[in-house]
């Protein structure tokens, strides 16, 4: 089937840790702790844990010069490359450089002026250290909102755009541009206007203050999805209220939903209608909980009748559909087998771990 996915934009690589971001790398996941930055205990378990989540990435705020000087202490334990996130204090950025922090999140729009910008850049220049250049909506240049009468997404690209010109004349470029909004709307034409520009600094995506993990979930996946199916972004961070931990899964949902990068199988149920005789949700559930370790990158369809089925999943790998007391075992829509409704789950998870035997076999 010929692919849907655009390509994806052209950006230059930007090395955080151990870990880069643009070019034709993975495309990054990461979060932010939520813990007091000052408590090193505190923050370095919490960034451990995002680690065995999946996050690749960490930040955290850096809100006085306590915190500042903690990030040393927590980047010496932490397995993850660590992000110090700096607003208002230019000098807390030069004690994160001083720290040597693996990546410093500057906003220009509030660091006290062009001259403390420049210097902010000019020693993450001289320390090697890349940064991340985030325009805010909520922090944008007063001409620019005067002129626009309110913060827009033009006036995100072109506050953006003032601030690289500001890192080249440093001769500056290792790092990766945000341009971020509260406004799915704002957030999606921002990007995507800055993407058709000639820059080709990697793009951080994100929607701001995205809300409660339910809805948070569906205002990221609105912003980021299109997005990336356009090929746009190089990092995401998925912003929810509470525990950081919960953003990693719907950070990694979405890239497989929109096949940015898909790193264990996708498995999709019809939503079941009148035609149904057997409880598809819990087979459902079954075959999530088995294949949950499967890192196999393949759509598998679990469906609730024989004869719509097979046909509403011709996208699909693998998958079944049940009928009362049978099934069928289909591969790319074609029916290879019939089975008995005991064997359905087994021959389905039997069926995919023959396929990731055969790719670890061949990789
Ligand atoms: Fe209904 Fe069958 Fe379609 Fe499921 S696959 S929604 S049960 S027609």
């Amino acid at each position: 089937m010929k692919s849907e996915i655009a390509f994806r934009r052209t950006s230059r690589e930007v090395k955080v840790g151990d870990v880069t971001i643009g070019g034709t790398h993975p495309i990054v996941v990461q979060s932010m702790t939520i813990t007091d930055t000052r408590d090193v205990e505190a923050t370095v378990a919490e960034c451990e844990r995002l680690a065995d989540a999946g996050c690749e990435m960490a930040r955290v705020a850096v809100v006085d010069d306590a915190a500042a000087n903690s990030l040393r202490a927590i980047n010496e334990r932490i397995r993850l490359p660590l992000i110090a996130d700096i607003h208002f204090n230019f000098k807390h950025a030069l004690t994160a450089i001083e720290q040597g922090v693996d990546k410093v999140r500057i906003n220009p729009g509030n660091i006290g002026g062009e001259k403390k910008f420049r210097e902010v850049i000019r020693r993450l220049r001289d320390a090697g250290m890349p940064s991340r250049i985030g325009v805010n909506a909520g922090s944008l240049e007063m001409d620019l909102i005067e002129r626009d009468g309110f913060p827009t997404s033009d006036g995100l690209v072109e506050s953006a755009m003032r601030h690289i010109e500001t890192c080249y004349e440093e001769d500056y470029r290792d790092f990766v541009v945000s341009l971020k909004s509260s406004s799915v709307p704002m957030t999606i034409n921002a990007y995507r206007k800055f993407a058709a520009t000639d820059c080709d600094q990697p793009l951080h995506l994100g929607v701001t203050e995205a809300g409660d993990p339910q809805y948070g979930a569906i205002k990221s996946a609105a912003g980021l999805g299109g997005l990336l199916v356009d090929g746009i972004g190089d990092t995401i961070r998925v912003s929810l209220l509470g525990d950081p931990c919960l953003e990693i899964p719907v950070a990694f949902d979405i890239l497989k939903a929109t096949g940015r990068r898909v790193i264990s199988p996708e498995i999709v149920a019809c939503p079941s209608c009148g035609r149904i005789e057997i409880d598809l949700e819990k087979i459902v559930d079954e075959v999530k909980e088995r294949l949950g370790r499967s890192k196999l990158p393949v759509i598998v369809s679990v469906l609730g009748c024989i004869v719509n089925g097979p046909g509403e999943a011709r996208e699909a790998d693998i998958g079944i559909a049940a009928g009362r007391g049978y099934g069928m075992l289909f591969k790319k829509g074609v029916m290879v087998r019939k089975l008995e409704e005991n064997e359905m789950v087994d021959a389905l998870v039997h069926e995919i771990e023959q396929m990731e035997k055969a790719l670890e076999a061949t990789s």
